[in-house]
């Protein structure tokens, strides 16, 4: 490996990373390009993605029907504001969420980024309540161990302590918090579970616009499967005290979870639901949130007449170009054949690390694996140690886990697996690993 060409000291001063210092970062690589599965670094080290790029390049890398269809856009319109004029992309793209979201979802609302659809969700819910006259409700309750965003109030409603916006706690808006579903998917359902969300909504319902969660899987605050039932009972709740429900389903939409949205594994339909990540098969970003007929109608009945939302870059041509693409490719591929073969290749291949004294639990579900460590991981150290073996593997916490791109072949998947096997088995169980 040639470091010089790795680390760019121009890269190392002046750019910000996400959540690193920026006078004492981690190693950032450098990379060249990317193909597939494959990341080719600027000293033309190969790496197989793990990541997916953060749940986002479902297709791989450097796709060719992806780069048609935003090269196509490109010669059209790159942009057009949104206010006062549409265009074709934007409009099929609505068609094509809309027959793939609940039945109950029928206004499509764009946005930005993941984080920016949570803030529109959580706007919508506050002005459905102003429009049916009730002022008040305007706080919401979540489930801990979630991640929402780093926007303010997405952050708000993410884990106070796993969120990753701990330090921010005395400025934001205080929101009430259960504590996370302890019923496991796959295992049984405890019907204690649901006890504490009950009574902070019997309790403060007249202040709660909405309950705001992941369904299933819980993603940056903790990587964790819980009972679809949690979601049943959850939505009973939420309609016995007017609560809407808020599906946040940015990390887990578009087949990741083994279903095209993790709802479905509840049958559980939400008042207000946000996609993103995925959508744009990891192009560029972007998001969405639909809502029901009875949320659009009530908001736009009431003064000020409209929502009270519309972002510059709102509807951007070239996004919804490329998230029509990133549709039609998943829905032409078999998608769920092959994250159901990822999902056993994993169980399959990362089990055995169960028994590795350093390992606290193995999970897995759709096409994300999941190692568990009992302690948290160096992560430089353990991000070398990925890259020397060939993969690319980006650990938080005590998670090491994988979501790698649904195209990726049984022999790359095994590639991942072994590294990180390997890896995992090499770090000491006692010594601290965050030195
Ligand atoms: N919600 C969930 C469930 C997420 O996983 C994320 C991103 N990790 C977000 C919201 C925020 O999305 P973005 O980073 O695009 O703002």
């Amino acid at each position: 490996m040639n470091y010089e060409q790795l680390f760019d000291a121009f890269d190392r001063e002046h750019l910000w990373h996400p959540y690193t210092s920026v006078t004492n970062p981690l190693p950032t690589y450098k990379v060249k390009r990317v193909d597939g599965c494959v990341i080719t670094l600027a000293d033309d080290t190969q790496l197989i993605d793990g990541m997916s790029s953060w749940w986002c390049a479902v297709h791989g890398y450097n796709h060719p029907f992806l780069n048609e269809a935003v090269s196509r856009q490109l010669k059209q319109m790159a942009h057009v504001m949104f206010g006062g004029l549409t265009h074709e992309p934007a409009i099929a793209l609505g068609k094509r969420l809309l027959s793939l979201a609940p039945p109950s979802m029928q206004k499509v609302f764009y946005a930005d980024s993941g984080s920016v659809a949570v803030e529109v969700a959580l706007k919508m819910a506050v002005q459905y309540h102003y429009g049916k006259g009730n002022s008040k409700r305007t706080n919401f309750v979540t489930i801990r161990s979630g991640y929402h965003g780093d926007t303010w109030n997405a952050m708000s409603v993410c884990d106070p302590v796993t969120g990753m916006h701990g330090l921010f706690g005395p400025a934001l808006p205080i929101r009430y918090f259960a504590p996370a579903p302890v019923s496991r998917f796959g295992g049984e359902w405890i019907d204690e579970d649901i006890r504490s969300l009950r009574e902070i909504i019997e309790n403060h319902y007249d202040e709660l616009a909405g309950l705001i969660l992941e369904p299933v899987v819980q993603g940056a605050g903790g990587m964790r499967f819980y009972h679809p039932h949690y979601l049943v009972e959850a939505a009973k709740l939420c309609r016995d005290y007017g609560i809407l429900l808020i599906f946040d389903e940015i990390a887990t939409g578009f087949g990741r979870t083994g279903k095209l949205f993790a709802w479905e594994y509840a049958g559980v339909e939400p008042d207000i639901m946000c996609v993103g990540k995925a959508l744009t098969g990891g192009y560029m970003t972007f998001s969405a949130v639909m809502t029901t007929e009875k949320v659009g109608q009530v908001i736009s009945d009431a003064f000020p007449y409209a929502f009270m939302h519309g972002p510059t870059f709102m509807g951007n041509p070239l996004a919804c170009a490329v998230a029509c693409a990133s549709i039609d490719l998943l829905l032409s591929y078999g998608w769920k054949e092959k994250v159901l073969r990822i999902e056993e290749q994993l169980r399959r291949e990362l089990m055995p690390a169960r028994n590795l004294p350093q390992v606290a639990d193995v999970r897995v579900l759709g096409a994300i694996g999941v190692i568990e460590m009992k302690r948290p991981v160096n992560m430089a150290q353990i991000q070398r140690r990925f890259v020397e073996e060939g993969v690319w593997v980006r650990p938080f916490g005590k998670l090491v886990y994988i979501m790698p791109p649904f195209i990726i072949s049984e022999k790359e998947l095994t590639f991942l697996t072994k590294a990180l096997l390997k890896v995992v088995s090499e770090m000491n169980e006692n010594a601290e690993n965050d030195d």
